[in-house]
Protein backbone atom coordinates (compact mmCIF):
# COMPACT_ATOMS: atom_id res chain seq x y z
CA UNK A 1 0.00 0.00 0.00
CA UNK A 2 1.46 3.52 -0.83
CA UNK A 3 2.31 5.18 2.18
CA UNK A 4 2.45 9.67 1.98
CA UNK A 5 3.99 11.15 4.67
CA UNK A 6 2.42 14.20 4.81
CA UNK A 7 3.62 18.08 5.70
CA UNK A 8 1.93 19.98 7.45
CA UNK A 9 4.75 22.92 7.77
CA UNK A 10 3.74 25.65 5.49
CA UNK A 11 6.60 27.50 3.02
CA UNK A 12 8.02 30.71 4.71
CA UNK A 13 8.82 33.70 2.22
CA UNK A 14 12.16 34.41 2.83
CA UNK A 15 12.12 38.30 5.07
CA UNK A 16 13.64 41.31 3.90
CA UNK A 17 15.90 41.36 6.34
CA UNK A 18 17.46 38.44 5.10
CA UNK A 19 17.56 37.94 1.48
CA UNK A 20 17.38 40.17 -1.80
CA UNK A 21 14.45 39.21 -3.85
CA UNK A 22 11.92 36.29 -3.68
CA UNK A 23 12.85 33.50 -1.55
CA UNK A 24 11.33 30.33 -0.06
CA UNK A 25 12.14 28.17 2.68
CA UNK A 26 10.59 24.68 3.41
CA UNK A 27 11.84 23.29 6.76
CA UNK A 28 13.07 19.74 6.11
CA UNK A 29 14.62 18.87 9.63
CA UNK A 30 14.30 19.96 12.92
CA UNK A 31 16.92 19.84 15.66
CA UNK A 32 14.92 18.17 19.00
CA UNK A 33 17.28 17.87 21.89
CA UNK A 34 19.94 16.73 21.65
CA UNK A 35 20.42 17.41 18.09
CA UNK A 36 21.77 20.67 17.02
CA UNK A 37 21.63 19.75 12.93
CA UNK A 38 18.63 21.35 10.89
CA UNK A 39 17.86 21.41 7.20
CA UNK A 40 16.09 23.96 5.07
CA UNK A 41 15.20 23.43 1.04
CA UNK A 42 15.71 27.18 -0.21
CA UNK A 43 13.90 28.31 -3.65
CA UNK A 44 15.75 31.47 -4.58
CA UNK A 45 14.12 33.05 -8.32
CA UNK A 46 16.20 35.00 -10.54
CA UNK A 47 18.69 37.24 -9.01
CA UNK A 48 17.35 36.43 -5.42
CA UNK A 49 20.44 36.38 -2.90
CA UNK A 50 21.02 36.50 0.80
CA UNK A 51 22.38 38.90 2.59
CA UNK A 52 26.10 38.86 3.68
CA UNK A 53 26.22 36.50 6.80
CA UNK A 54 28.11 34.00 9.15
CA UNK A 55 26.96 31.03 10.86
CA UNK A 56 28.70 30.11 14.22
CA UNK A 57 28.96 26.53 13.26
CA UNK A 58 29.34 26.48 9.37
CA UNK A 59 27.21 25.46 7.02
CA UNK A 60 26.54 22.80 3.96
CA UNK A 61 24.39 23.74 1.07
CA UNK A 62 23.71 21.01 -1.88
CA UNK A 63 22.50 22.31 -4.70
CA UNK A 64 20.25 19.70 -6.54
CA UNK A 65 18.50 22.81 -9.52
CA UNK A 66 19.16 25.59 -11.16
CA UNK A 67 22.10 27.72 -11.37
CA UNK A 68 23.54 29.87 -8.19
CA UNK A 69 26.29 31.87 -7.16
CA UNK A 70 28.09 31.66 -3.62
CA UNK A 71 30.88 34.23 -2.47
CA UNK A 72 33.28 34.14 0.44
CA UNK A 73 34.23 37.18 1.69
CA UNK A 74 37.31 38.55 0.00
CA UNK A 75 37.17 35.98 -2.69
CA UNK A 76 36.04 35.87 -5.96
CA UNK A 77 32.18 34.94 -7.12
CA UNK A 78 32.16 31.52 -7.84
CA UNK A 79 29.55 29.24 -9.56
CA UNK A 80 27.33 26.50 -8.50
CA UNK A 81 25.81 24.13 -10.42
CA UNK A 82 23.30 21.24 -9.47
CA UNK A 83 25.40 18.31 -7.41
CA UNK A 84 27.98 20.90 -6.32
CA UNK A 85 27.91 21.20 -2.48
CA UNK A 86 29.85 24.18 -0.78
CA UNK A 87 31.19 24.11 2.81
CA UNK A 88 31.20 27.64 4.35
CA UNK A 89 33.24 27.38 7.12
CA UNK A 90 32.25 28.75 10.77
CA UNK A 91 32.00 32.72 11.45
CA UNK A 92 33.31 33.25 7.36
CA UNK A 93 31.57 35.82 6.32
CA UNK A 94 29.59 35.06 2.89
CA UNK A 95 26.63 34.83 0.63
CA UNK A 96 24.59 32.71 -1.79
CA UNK A 97 21.73 32.95 -4.20
CA UNK A 98 20.94 32.43 -7.81
CA UNK A 99 22.45 33.74 -11.02
CA UNK A 100 20.58 36.77 -12.23
CA UNK A 101 18.99 34.72 -15.08
CA UNK A 102 18.24 30.97 -13.43
CA UNK A 103 16.07 29.56 -10.76
CA UNK A 104 18.56 28.17 -7.78
CA UNK A 105 16.92 25.41 -5.49
CA UNK A 106 19.74 24.67 -2.52
CA UNK A 107 19.31 22.24 0.30
CA UNK A 108 20.98 24.25 3.29
CA UNK A 109 22.00 22.31 6.69
CA UNK A 110 22.90 24.54 9.28
CA UNK A 111 23.70 23.32 12.98
CA UNK A 112 22.47 25.80 16.02
CA UNK A 113 22.01 25.13 19.76
CA UNK A 114 21.82 27.62 23.15
CA UNK A 115 25.13 28.75 22.63
CA UNK A 116 25.56 29.34 18.58
CA UNK A 117 22.90 31.07 16.14
CA UNK A 118 22.50 29.11 13.23
CA UNK A 119 22.81 32.53 11.41
CA UNK A 120 24.05 36.38 11.87
CA UNK A 121 22.96 38.58 9.11
CA UNK A 122 25.21 41.50 7.54
CA UNK A 123 24.36 43.63 4.86
CA UNK A 124 22.49 43.60 2.07
CA UNK A 125 24.00 42.80 -1.32
CA UNK A 126 23.30 45.16 -4.17
CA UNK A 127 21.76 44.69 -7.51
CA UNK A 128 25.51 46.51 -8.85
CA UNK A 129 27.48 44.19 -6.86
CA UNK A 130 25.10 41.12 -7.57
CA UNK A 131 25.51 41.62 -10.90
CA UNK A 132 29.42 42.26 -11.43
CA UNK A 133 29.97 39.51 -9.29
CA UNK A 134 28.31 36.46 -11.72
CA UNK A 135 31.35 34.86 -13.19
CA UNK A 136 31.35 33.77 -16.75
CA UNK A 137 29.42 30.67 -17.77
CA UNK A 138 30.80 27.72 -17.76
MN1 LIG B 1 25.01 30.74 4.45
Amino acid sequence: MTQITRSSTDTVKGPADWFTGDVCIDAVAGAPVPSRGTASLVHFVPGARTHWHRHPLGQTVFVPEGAGLCRRHGGPAEAVRPGDRVLFEADEEHRHGAAPNRLMVHLAIDEGDDDHAVVHWLNPVTDEEHHAATPAAG
